[in-house]
C-alpha cells in the first residue's frame, strides 16, 4: 500500500535518513523501533507526505507523493491519512467532540453532522461521558484516546501514530493501544505506529527497526 525506496533526507548538514526503504501492507499495524534520533519519526513524516525527501521514492496505491506539489499532498494528507502523537495536541479551547469532528469538518461536512459522528464515534468505544470537557478536564489517557478518535474519524486509509503512548504510563498505554487494534481490526486500518516500546511493538503484526537512517526488517513479511 505505502513503500518508501531508498529514501535520503537531511536537515541542513544532519543526515536523518540514509537510503530507507519500507514496504507497509494493506490492513496490518507495523511497528517502527529504533533509538532516539535514528529517524523514526523524520521516515513517518515522508511516507505521510509531510516531508518531501532529497532523494528516493514514496510510493501510496502506486502514486508517487514525493512528486505531488504542497497542495496536493495536503489533501492527500486530509483525506486519506489520519494522525496521532504524542501529546494529543487536543485544541484545549474546544470540547472534546468538537476535538473529534475537527477531520470532518476539515473534509467539509456540515457542523451538525461532524458532531453526530463524533458523538457516534465517542459512544461506541465507550467515551461518550467525555464529549462535552474540554481536553483540560480530561487525564492524560483520556486526551489520547479522544486524540485517536481524532485521527480516526474520517476513516482514514492509513493511520500514522507517533509515539502515541510515550507520555503515558504502561496501564493508560494498553488501554490506548487496545482502542487503536479494535478500530483497526473493524475498519481495516493500515497503521504505521512509531515507539521505543517493546509492550506496545508487541500490538503490531510486524516490526522493523531504524538505525543510523536505515531501516532493519526484524519479524518476517507475512507469507502470501
Ligand atoms: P526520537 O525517538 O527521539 O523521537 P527519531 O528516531 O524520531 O527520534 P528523528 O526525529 O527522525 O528521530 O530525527 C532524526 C535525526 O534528524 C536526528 O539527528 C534529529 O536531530 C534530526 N532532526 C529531526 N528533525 C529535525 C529538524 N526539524 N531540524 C533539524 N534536525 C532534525
Ligand atoms: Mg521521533
Amino acid at each position: 500500500l505505502l513503500q518508501a525506496h531508498d529514501v535520503h533526507l537531511s536537515f541542513g548538514t544532519t543526515p536523518a535518513l540514509r537510503g530507507a526503504g519500507i514496504a507497509v501492507h494493506e490492513g496490518e499495524i507495523l511497528a517502527v523501533m529504533g533509538p532516539s534520533g535514528s529517524g523514526k519519526s523524520t521516515l513517518l513524516h515522508c511516507l505521510a507526505g509531510i516531508l518531501v525527501p532529497d532523494r528516493g521514492e514514496i510510493l501510496f496505491d502506486g502514486r508517487r507523493v514525493d512528486r505531488l506539489g504542497e497542495t496536493a499532498r495536503s489533501s492527500l494528507r486530509r483525506d486519506t491519512f489520519g494522525f496521532v502523537f504524542q501529546f494529543g495536541q487536543l485544541v484545549p479551547e474546544l470540547s472534546a467532540e468538537e476535538n473529534v469532528a475537527l477531520p470532518l469538518l476539515l473534509a467539509g461536512v456540515r457542523r451538525t453532522k461532524a458532531l453526530t459522528e463524533a458523538r457516534a464515534w465517542l459512544d461506541r468505544l465507550g467515551l461518550g461521558d467525555l464529549g462535552r470537557r474540554t481536553s483540560g478536564e480530561l487525564s492524560g489517557g483520556q486526551a489520547q484516546r479522544v486524540a485517536l478518535v481524532r485521527g480516526l474519524v474520517a476513516r482514514p486509509r492509513v493511520l500514522f501514530a507517533d509515539e502515541p503512548t510515550g507520555a503515558l504510563d504502561s496501564l493508560t498505554g494498553e488501554q490506548v493501544m487496545d482502542l487503536m487494534v479494535t478500530v483497526a481490526r473493524d475498519e481495516g486500518t493500515t497503521i504505521v505506529l512509531v515507539t521505543h516500546e517493546p509492550r506496545v511493538a508487541a500490538y503490531a503484526d510486524r516490526e522493523v527497526v531504524v538505525r543510523d537512517g536505515k531501516v532493519l526488517a526484524l519479524t518476517a513479511e507475512p507469507v502470501g
